[in-house]
Order: C-alpha cells, then sequence, then structure tokens
C-alpha cells in the first residue's frame, strides 16, 4: 500500500492518541483530537463493541508507524532486526525508532514534526558527523553529532523554521543541543523510559509472532 496522503489528525482519532503529526497545531487547542475525541467515520461516536485481540496488537502497531512516520516493509525489517539483538525485542523496536535521524531532528527542536524533519533531510540541509545525510531513516549512534550544511544555516527559510520551533518539545536528557550553533548530540542510547508513546509494544512482538 502506497503512503498515506489523508488528513492526519483522522489518524490521530482512529488511534485515540495524540500522534503529533501537525507541528505546532498539536500543542495548540485546535487539535481535532481534544475537539473530537471520538474516532472518525459515520460509525465514530457508536458504543463498539469489544475488540478482537488481533484488533488490539493491529491498532497499536500501526500507532507506533504512524507516530514515526514508518511504512509497513520498513517497519517489519525493524522488527526482524530488533528480534535478533540481545534484550526484550520491543524496547529494542522502540529505542531504534527513537535513533532515527528525522526522529531526533525532531527531537533537538530543528524541525515542527517528524514530517518537517524527514523534508529538510531529504532536501540535503543536514550532516551527521560532518558528511551530508540524505536518509530519515538512519539510525544514529552514540556520539554520532548533528549539524546544518552551512549555506542552509544562512537560508532564510530555515532560518524561520528553526526561530519558530524554538523550544517546542521539551529535548530529552539523551540529546545534546546547542541552540546557538544549531548543534545537537547523542549523549546516550536512548531507553524504554525515553519514548513518549504510551505504548504496549508487547502487543507488537505478539501480532508479529503469529
Ligand atoms: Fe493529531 Fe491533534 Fe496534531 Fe491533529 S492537531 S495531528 S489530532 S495531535
Amino acid at each position: 500500500m502506497g503512503r498515506y496522503t489523508g488528513p492526519l489528525c483522522r489518524l490521530c482519532r482512529a488511534e485515540g492518541t495524540k500522534l503529533f503529526l501537525k507541528g505546532k497545531r498539536c500543542l495548540s487547542d485546535k487539535c481535532a483530537l481534544d475537539r473530537r475525541s471520538y474516532p472518525p467515520g459515520a460509525r465514530g461516536k457508536r458504543v463498539s463493541f469489544r475488540k478482537s485481540n488481533y484488533k488490539i496488537q493491529l491498532r497499536e502497531k500501526q500507532k507506533v508507524k504512524r507516530f514515526y512516520g514508518v511504512g509497513e516493509k520498513q517497519f517489519r525489517i525493524l522488527f526482524k532486526k530488533s528480534a535478533k539483538k540481545k534484550g526484550v525485542t520491543g524496547e529494542n523496536l522502540l529505542c531504534t525508532l527513537e535513533l532515527r535521524l528525522d526522529n531526533v531532528i525532531y527531537r533537538m527542536n530543528f524541525a515542527a514534526s517528524r514530517a518537517q524533519a524527514r523534508q529538510l533531510i531529504r532536501h540535503g540541509h543536514l550532516f551527521v558527523n560532518g558528511r551530508k545525510c540524505s536518509i530519515p531513516s538512519y539510525v544514529l549512534r552514540l556520539e554520532d553529532e548533528i549539524s546544518f550544511k552551512e549555506k542552509s544555516g544562512q537560508n532564510d527559510n530555515i532560518k524561520a523554521i528553526l526561530e519558530d520551533v524554538k523550544g517546542l518539545v521539551d529535548v530529552p536528557e539523551w540529546l545534546l543541543v546547542d541552540t546557538e550553533k544549531n548543534l545537537g548530540k547523542i549523549n546516550s542510547i536512548p531507553t524504554r523510559e525515553d519514548v513518549s508513546l504510551a505504548v504496549e509494544e508487547h502487543l507488537i512482538v505478539e501480532l508479529y509472532s503469529k
């Protein structure tokens, strides 16, 4: 299936939680989920019947995929890699997703949303350890340094974005950010506690283990 191009707020309403897909709007009283906290569609307000285990597991997976903006194929690959690593598969999966370049750019307050971060990366504005990286799914490592391309730092549009997102979200402790120079660094590897989304990752593991 292709990339979802419909209304983003609909996704939050379908999952019943804020996925923060629209930047500043998500933090304002214009958030659609705050105004209509029931699922979208004609049946949205009706009393729902008991959900099957499969449906509960599927929704949990969809929630994580949509939150991080990852496609099904890529998500499955990440899951397989996480299962091969030492430790708890679900936690490994979430921590790997946290370390994706697009997520890190967003959490460093260099973009208003993960989608905007992906756009900046694809357009070649960002460097990892001094080298251009245009792959939003790139998984960062400890001590990796993120910076803007010198030319991009002078670009009025980029300057406006950085000014607009200043202090938008709290930067987690596993990241170091120099807001003056627009530099960032992976200070430590994120743990399960650093994942801001409320998710029961064991349900995803159960879904993929069938
Ligand atoms: Fe989701 Fe609210 Fe943001 Fe819309 S505004 S994407 S409902 S968090």
